[in-house]
């Protein structure tokens, strides 16, 4: 028994396995034939992490620099809110790791 990478989430499966024990896709047609094109499957699903991190990146930002521009604002009472920058950091880290995991799947 040997471990793979799934083709659909990058996580260890078992060769043994019928699907994968992360996502669930079927492993079953990976073993068969011919080996199945990893970065060409992985990519369609990251494509779709970089976009939709890198829009909650931009509406992270703008809420943040909003946010900090009302904050500084002696005419509005406005308190300082963390949950901009929280949303900001969140859309990095998501941003940085799938930029990541695209070099990764692409070496
Ligand atoms: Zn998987």
């Amino acid at each position: 028994m040997a471990l793979a990478a799934c083709y659909e989430c990058g996580g260890q499966v078992s060769t043994a396995a019928v699907g994968c024990p992360h996502c669930g896709a079927p492993q079953a047609t990976q073993r068969v034939g011919t080996p199945v094109r990893t970065t060409e499957l992985t990519s369609k699903r990251l494509k779709l992490h970089q976009l939709l991190s890198s829009l909650v990146l931009i509406v992270g930002l703008i809420w943040s620099i909003s946010d900090y521009a009302s904050a500084r604002d002696p005419t509005l009472d406005v308190q300082p809110s963390a949950t901009p920058y929280a949303v900001l950091g969140v859309a990095l880290v998501w941003w940085i790791a799938t930029k990541f995991r695209i070099w990764w799947h692409h070496e």
